[in-house]
């Protein structure tokens, strides 16, 4: 058997992860990054905080280690752990969750994908996204066999359209992947999309997904809404979320499901022969992050409201159209007034141009789809002040 055809590497190569010679394609994002080394440039392509975040849970990792926390935790995750996830979703949301049956502990938000995916998605099963989308899930999709379905989300706001999912769903779809706040472009789904979701879940015999990792880092003084406390949730509805966001630990890879016993369980039937655990330390160390007292999350939410508004006021002044995000980590830059028809051109001329290093949103779209995309740049503001402030003097006295 030639290498190449292992069905892996085939479904890789079908959602476009490798070359025809079955070589790893170098990523845009790893592109991106080794050009901002190379040149110099401010890197506000790659979403990872550059700050450290709340010592008191950095604290609790280290106190894990020296307790001798370092061996194989329970495969569900750790009570603490469990429990505080449970807590969190009370606080926030007014869930109920039982941490014994109902919470799951994954190795990020990325295995908690794909677990579920894997655990659901048959050979031929339609999977329903958002597009632009996250990369992993166009490449667990393809790893699952499964087919994808994209609902475009398209410029100024990025608005989810509802005829646009209901057009979408059929008997054939399997799962509806939502993410809000979204990644890339910051938008926020409204509660009656939620809602259409769930219906359109119930009518076609499908689960809802939603990735929840930007749960507490929205804007402009929205709350964030989980599906989950949507009418008909219980039982259709997957949760997932993650501590790397939230706290600024993206290296720890502490993520989480929340959703009833029995779809927990088919999680968890593939989960276990993933990873089966992950990060003993840090589990304490996350749980004592989501008991931090409300203004914790507050702060960190309007901290980064700040970041928004200050690159956001540079990239205008440089002539970009720059969207409004309400969440998330992501601005995205339309540089069609620049008289720029062609974004990814454009990124590898950037550092050159103005210091600074975008990736453009095509990165997050499939090929056949990228027409409505090609001018616009995604810029990260996880980035400390003066980082950003720097960016926005640079590129507020570049010509471009
Ligand atoms: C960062 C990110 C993830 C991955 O989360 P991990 O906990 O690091 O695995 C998943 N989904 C979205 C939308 C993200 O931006």
């Amino acid at each position: 058997m030639r290498v190449t055809d292992a069905p892996w590497i085939r479904a890789a190569r079908g959602a476009l992860l490798l070359g025809d010679d079955g070589r790893a394609r170098p990523t845009i994002f790893a592109e991106m990054s080794a050009l901002a080394a190379a040149t110099g440039a401010l890197n506000l392509g790659q979403g990872f905080p550059d700050e450290d975040g709340p010592a008191e849970v950095l604290e609790e990792a280290r106190a894990a280690i020296a307790s001798g926390i370092n061996q194989y935790p329970p495969g569900l995750g750790m009570p603490v752990l469990r429990e505080a996830v449970s807590s969190h979703q009370s606080r926030f949301y007014g869930l109920e969750v039982d941490p014994d049956r109902e919470v799951l502990v994954t190795a990020g938000a990325t295995e908690a994908l794909a677990a579920t995916l894997l655990a659901f998605v048959d050979r031929g099963d339609e999977v329903v996204t958002l597009e632009p989308v996250y990369d992993s899930y166009a490449a667990v999709i393809a790893l699952a066999a499964g087919r994808h379905v994209p609902v475009p989300l398209t410029a100024p706001d990025f608005r989810a359209d509802p005829d646009a999912l209901r057009a979408a769903v059929t008997d054939r779809t399997r799962i509806i992947l939502l993410n809000s706040p979204h990644n890339p472009t910051g938008a926020m789904l409204d509660p009656a999309f939620l809602d259409l979701a769930i219906e359109l879940a119930h009518r076609h015999d499908a689960l809802v997904v939603t990735d929840e990792v930007y749960e507490h880092l929205v804007f402009d003084g929205r709350r964030h809404v989980p599906a989950a406390t949507r009418p008909g949730a219980h039982g259709r509805v997957i949760s997932i979320s993650s501590a790397g966001k939230t706290f600024s630990t993206t290296g720890w890879k502490i993520g989480w499901i929340t959703a009833a016993p029995e779809l927990r369980d088919a999680v968890l039937a593939v989960k276990q022969f993933l990873t089966y655990v992950n990060g003993a330390p840090f589990q304490p160390a996350v749980a004592r992050g989501l008991a931090l007292p409300d203004s914790y999350f507050l702060d960190a939410a309007s901290t980064l409201q700040h970041k928004r508004d200050l690159l956001s006021d540079g990239l205008r002044a440089a002539g970009f159209t720059v969207s409004r995000p309400s969440g998330s980590y992501f601005v995205i830059a339309d540089a069609a007034p620049l008289g720029i028809t062609d974004a990814e051109r454009f990124c590898r001329l950037l550092p050159e141009l103005a210091g600074v290093v975008g990736v453009p949103l095509t990165a997050f779209v499939h090929p056949d789809r990228r027409a409505p995309y090609r001018s616009s740049v995604r810029f990260a503001f996880c980035k400390r002040v003066e980082v950003l402030e720097e960016a926005a003097r640079r590129l507020a006295d570049a010509t471009l």
